[in-house]
């Protein structure tokens, strides 16, 4: 069985979200079952090629679309330790910008529908020209979409599985658009009920079958929750081949005894070295240095999903209760400026970082006490994952992959503080009872051993992905 998995992100090449730290290690940990994997995701422009050792390979294609062509050349990832294959295409008009979806001031591309168009043409191009052979393709998200159903167009027998990753992101693209595309697929489109189409509604309905990354959200979305009337007849007719694989992590790269950005190391067995970071965390933002306080850590694209509109709510208050938090994300402005205003209101006791900073993600989850992720919905989820295991008790609420995940604090049982509904006053009273456990040495403790005792590697997950490949 040869599986080709398709992502318009792949860690550690190119990340936005989630979705790039599932490309970079599901596909290595799929290897051991499968005859070949290969991932193919673009070239962006800020891939440093020389650094990951990425060269071309020589096949060159092109493609046709509406009025124009463009050029596409295919390089790939020259790595002896890499078990599973990375082909990266090269269409410098399209891939060449530093951005992955977003110019810097955090507005979305005009053309990506044109760039992920082709980046689907292509796919298809080495497919059928026999670069690369699949008999499973994987899509991830909008952004491979139409995939499935380009598949149908050809003489190919390839079997698709299409994971929703986000619902909320559907790649509407209009009828003018369709110009790009093969006729042979565009009769077969559907349109939504704002006159569109959506490239994700297109996956799941000409998918084999359909995952996505938490049996809980798997359960949110066949029952309708945030999803509108048009999503949710395709959802229900998708309901035979629809289940929930949960995400795991890469192990070796989130582990606090070799975490190559933390400056201390540390186990369950020996966990002197977290208030080690702690106290590095505190100097590396200029927040206080008294380790005693609790930290609330932070590290999340600004979204209004992610719970934000919640948390800037309680910060004076809970500042004033003795807690400290250290932020990191950028996107939406208004929160920026919120998070901004907070830090200036609490010098010392806020600290907002607005870039994307891989080493500062790491020091975040070593070096805090909680993981503040009270989002209102989320798929899966991965920061709550690096946080158990980094023995940094989660907060969330309980929706998606957060209550698939981290189960409530009970005396001697749970692995972090579950609240619901998503209100404020819900969110309070959880940030209230971690601080009053907080409080108790003991009981910290052996909510951190709980925590990091938990496993989320991808071996049960990778099996189950291989189990849905089979069938
Ligand atoms: P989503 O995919 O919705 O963004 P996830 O929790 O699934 O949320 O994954 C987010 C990933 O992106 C995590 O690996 C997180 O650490 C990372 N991340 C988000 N924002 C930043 C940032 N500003 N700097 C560094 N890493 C970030």
């Amino acid at each position: 069985m040869n599986l080709v998995f398709v992502s318009a992100e792949a860690a550690p090449f190119s990340k936005a979200g989630g979705l790039a730290d599932v490309a970079g290690s599901l596909p290595e940990a799929l290897t051991p079952y499968l005859d070949s994997v290969t991932t193919i995701t673009p070239l962006y422009g800020q891939i440093d090629t020389e650094k990951h050792n990425i060269l071309a390979t020589g096949e060159r294609g092109h493609i046709d679309m509406g009025e124009e062509t463009f050029h596409y050349a295919l390089h790939q990832l020259n790595d002896p330790d890499a078990t599973a294959h990375v082909i990266f295409i090269e269409c410098a008009p399209l891939f060449g910008r530093q951005g992955i979806y977003t110019k810097a001031n955090g507005e979305g591309f005009d053309d990506n529908n044109i760039r992920y168009f082709f980046f689907q043409l292509v796919v298809l191009d080495v497919l059928t020209r026999g670069i690369v052979k699949a008999d499973l393709l994987h899509c991830n998200d909008h952004h491979t979409g139409l995939l499935p159903l380009l598949l149908k167009d050809t003489d190919l027998s390839t079997r698709t599985v299409f994971t929703i990753h986000n619902f909320l992101y559907h790649g509407h693209f209009s009828v003018a658009d369709c110009a790009n595309l093969p006729d042979g697929i565009v009769k077969h489109l559907t349109r939504t009920q704002w006159d569109n189409f959506s490239a994700l509604l297109e996956g799941i309905d000409h998918s084999d079958v359909v995952t996505t990354v938490s049996p809980g959200y798997a359960k949110e979305l066949i029952e309708g929750i945030n999803v509108d009337a048009h999503s949710h007849t395709i959802l229900q007719r998708a309901i035979h081949k629809f289940s929930g694989i949960v995400n795991g992590i890469d192990t070796s790269y989130w582990n606090p005894e070799k975490d190559q950005y933390t400056p201390h190391h540390y186990s369950a067995e020996n966990i002197h070295g977290k208030m080690d970071n702690k106290l590095a965390l505190l100097k590396e933002t200029g927040l206080d240095a008294d380790t005693d306080a609790p930290l609330f850590g932070s590290i999340s694209r600004l979204v209004e999903n992610k719970g934000f509109p919640l948390i800037v709510d309680l910060l004076d208050e809970f500042v004033a209760l003795g807690a400290k938090f250290v932020f990191l994300g950028s996107g939406d402005p208004v929160i920026t400026d919120q998070l901004q205003s907070a830090q200036q209101k609490h010098p010392g006791r806020i600290a907002f970082d607005a870039g994307f900073n891989e080493p500062l993600a790491h020091l975040i989850e070593a070096g805090s006490d909680i993981f503040l992720m009270p989002s209102r919905f989320e798929p899966c989820g991965l920061n709550q994952l690096y946080s158990l295991r980094y023995g940094t008790i989660p907060l969330v609420n309980r929706t998606g992959g957060l209550g698939d995940t981290v189960s409530d604090y009970k005396g001697n049982d749970g692995t972090g503080f579950v609240f619901e509904p998503y209100e404020l006053d819900a969110l309070r009273n959880a940030m209230k009872r971690t601080l009053q456990v907080f409080k108790s040495e003991d009981q910290w403790s052996s909510l951190i051993q709980r925590a990091m005792a938990e496993d989320f590697s991808w071996d049960q997950s990778a099996k189950q992905y291989y189990n849905l490949y089979k069938s």
